[in-house]
């Protein structure tokens, strides 16, 4: 038995709570994982409260990413005492997750922990972070640079918010944070945001093209403001879209893209290849400030995670959670 939150949904409804649970509960997998820390995400929230079906197997133990140490391994690449992170691969939505001391898991979707890390603050990066990670790369890789005019990070003061914001400031970039929270504006601007904007600027319908301001966007939120951000990107400009905390729908014209020639980046972090992971948590290790990351990150206990999933959903969070598990 170990500890652990379990979601149940029986005719009694959707519950999930700390308690003991039998191994017999965790899947087949050829790597054992006692886990350090883990987090909480956005979809952690969404599979906590059962706001959304993001869980499709149950009983469940949530938790789309953990690090830890390994405990038993029959795969080649993993012997006890490794020390790994895993994000994604469906890891708490279809196999169980990284909320509880114990993981079982496939070898293959394990990352080892990057030299620079300790486990708490791989898991304070955690999947929001790798993925704003991902979203930098991509604009990267579009060639835009330092200099070459404003990038827009919209859900600012979230975890992949914020978190794409110290990557930006870091290398360089001008950013400019979109929040609803603009009361935060010192906690954004200390990450490197040059300017703050107030979200409503961006979530009402908008025309199909407006004044081109953002060289770059790395979005968060999806709907009215994806779609507003990519009918003010300049000319040949990139948005990496990677969230839909203010909806689904993408609300849009062809307009910027067959007119401005802009470029829509669709970021996954779950199904990336291995390559495109360790490629963003050697990234991370390089260009990620170890203080900036400090000053995101909050600590609770395995105990406190549905509490906080309800505020982390009610955007009342800021910033990274660390679940301390082991
Ligand atoms: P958080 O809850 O930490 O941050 C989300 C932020 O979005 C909030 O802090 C808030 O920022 C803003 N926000 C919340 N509600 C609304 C709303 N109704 N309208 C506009 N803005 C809103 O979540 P994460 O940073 O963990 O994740 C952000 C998004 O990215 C989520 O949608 C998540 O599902 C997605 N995601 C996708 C991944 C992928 O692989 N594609 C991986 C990881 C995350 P503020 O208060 O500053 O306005």
């Amino acid at each position: 038995m170990f500890q652990g939150i379990l979601i149940t949904k029986d005719d009694a409804g959707y519950r999930a709570g700390l308690q003991a649970i039998d191994e017999a509960v965790l899947p087949e997998g050829d790597v054992t994982v006692r886990v350090a820390w883990s987090t909480l995400n956005y979809k952690d929230g969404l599979a906590i409260t059962g706001r959304s079906p993001v869980v499709r197997r149950f009983p469940m133990i949530p938790g789309i990413d953990f690090a830890g140490t390994v405990e038993s391994s029959s795969h080649p690449a993993w012997k006890a005492g490794d020390q790994v992170v895993l994000n994604g691969w469906g890891v708490g939505e279809v196999h169980c997750g990284g909320l509880a001391e114990v993981a079982r898991v496939k070898g293959d979707w394990l990352v080892r922990l990057p030299a620079a890390f300790t486990t708490r603050q791989a898991m304070a990066i955690g999947t929001a972070g790798y993925t704003a990670m991902l979203c930098v790369l991509a604009l990267e890789k579009h060639g835009i640079k330092p200099g070459d005019g404003e990038i827009l990070v919209t859900g600012a003061n979230g975890g992949v918010g914020s978190v794409a914001i110290a990557l930006l400031a870091q290398l360089g970039y001008t950013v400019v944070a979109s929040t609803g929270r603009v009361a935060e504006s010192d906690y954004l601007t200390r990450l490197g945001a040059a300017s703050v904007i107030d979200r409503k600027d961006l979530s009402e319908p908008g025309k199909p093209l407006g004044k081109e301001r953002w060289a770059g966007v790395v979005d968060t939120v999806g709907s009215h403001t994806l779609a507003n951000a990519c009918a003010t990107t300049r000319y040949r400009g990139a948005v990496a879209a990677c969230g839909l905390a203010g909806g689904m729908d993408f609300p849009a014209t062809v307009a910027p893209f067959i007119l401005r020639g802009i470029t829509l980046y669709g970021i996954d972090s779950v199904m990336a290849p291995q390559a495109v992971r360790v490629e963003a948590w050697e990234r991370l290790a390089r260009d990620l400030d170890g203080a900036k990351l400090e000053t995101i990150t909050s600590e609770i206990a395995l105990a406190d995670a549905p509490a906080v999933a309800d505020k982390l959903l009610a955007g009342q969070v800021r910033g990274r959670v660390v679940v301390k598990v082991g």
